[in-house]
């Protein structure tokens, strides 16, 4: 067994702790934002949809698809594990394109067919009809690729659990605690140092001044509760300007997001935004104009250049865990699991090489 300090709890830092903690490590965790205080202003984490959609995300290498499809794969046991198993939503995906951008479609289409995602094995395509006898209310869009693998997950019950978890099994959770420096076996922190056997930075955009290509991507989300509309699976609208999906939650609460704009601005929603979006949700649903806006939520993403997840050692020794994107929630436990080996490779190779 081994002491693993992590810095940074969001979803990268707890779901590496949950790992270590079931692994049989020992765990410290440390975290700027103060129990109980409001967390969303904290990290990407608390803003997310919670998408958990390789297949359909636009964009993607086939080296990110794999990892995507490798990670959700891990979780129904996962979510089964932090008891949301009756949360994770497997109902898949709908693609749809307003007749005027039938174009996008085809398009999105053409990329499927580079990433060897092919019809009848990763998707279906539905004609008119076939759409409107499995879902009526999308029949205006005239047709529809179908993903029937794509889940999703409400991420901040998921933070919600992994805190009661690792509280559980003897975490040693210090909030309040801001990260100053991090060596392999040291983090100096403003309450003193915490020594471990190995050390993972999991600060996504907090660890810009030792990751110095980090930058942010902003994203901004509404959440609505809309009665009338009754869509049980997520549903992606294809459109020339920005890429949105309806994600539903329970109590007929649906996440609609997400810009994506090259700015480390994480301040409210922008009013264009707030229009775009919601326009658009309401083209693909009438049911929304009658509802009601129940919180709209912005962040930044912590991407690196290639917009790639990954998994290395800072120049002092400290691992890091980073750059996760548009896809933390997602990758997460892939990362966390990946990291884990790796770390324990190293770490008994080291011991072994000492004198
Ligand atoms: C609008 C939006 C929608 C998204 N939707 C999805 C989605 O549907 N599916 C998906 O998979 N991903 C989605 N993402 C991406 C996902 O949110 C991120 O990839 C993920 O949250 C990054 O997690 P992280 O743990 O690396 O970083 P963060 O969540 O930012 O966590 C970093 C933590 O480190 C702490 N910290 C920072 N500096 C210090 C310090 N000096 N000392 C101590 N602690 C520190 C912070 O307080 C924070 O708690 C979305 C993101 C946005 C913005």
């Amino acid at each position: 067994m081994s002491h693993i300090a992590i810095a940074g709890a969001g979803i990268m830092g707890r779901t590496l702790a949950w790992w270590s903690l079931n692994q049989g490590h020992r765990v410290t965790l440390l975290e700027t934002a103060g129990r109980g205080s409001d967390p969303g202003g904290n990290g990407a984490s608390w803003t997310a949809a919670g998408m958990l959609t390789p297949n359909t995300e636009v964009d993607v290498s086939p080296e990110l698809l794999a990892m995507g499809r490798a990670s959700l794969a891990l979780w129904p046991a996962f979510a089964d594990a932090l008891g949301l198993a009756h949360e994770f939503n497997r109902g898949g995906c709908w693609v749809v394109a307003h007749p005027q951008d039938r174009e996008q479609l085809l398009h999105f289409q053409r990329r499927l067919a580079r990433l060897e995602l092919r019809e009848g094995q990763s998707y279906r395509s539905l004609s008119a009809s076939a759409l409107a006898a499995e879902l009526a209310p999308l029949s205006r869009f005239g047709g529809a690729l179908y993903f029937p693998e794509e889940a999703s997950i409400p991420p901040r019950r998921v933070l919600e659990r992994l805190e009661r978890d690792l509280r559980r099994a003897d975490c040693d959770w210090r909030g309040d605690t801001t990260v100053l420096a991090l060596g392999a076996r040291h983090i100096d922190t403003d309450h003193g140092t915490v020594y471990a056997d190995a050390t993972v930075d999991c600060r996504g955009l907090g660890a810009r001044e030792q990751l110095t290509t980090l930058r942010g991507v902003r994203g901004e989300l509404v959440e609505v509760r809309a009665p009338a509309v009754d869509l049980p699976a997520l549903v992606r609208l294809m459109h020339p300007r920005y890429a949105l999906y309806i994600v539903p939650r329970p109590r007929q609460h649906f996440v609609i997001g997400a810009t994506q704009i090259e700015s480390d601005d994480t301040g409210p929603i922008s009013v264009r935004s707030a229009l775009e979006l919601l326009s658009a949700a309401y083209s693909v649903h009438p049911g929304f104009a009658e509802a009601r806006i129940v919180a709209t939520r912005a962040h930044c993403r912590p991407a690196l250049p290639d917009n790639h997840p990954r998994i290395g050692r800072h120049p002092g020794g400290a691992w890091y865990i980073n750059g996760l994107y548009r896809h933390g929630i997602l990758l997460a436990p892939l990362l966390a699991r990946e990291a884990l080996r790796q770390l324990e490779l190293t770490t008994t190779r080291e011991e072994s090489d000492t004198p």
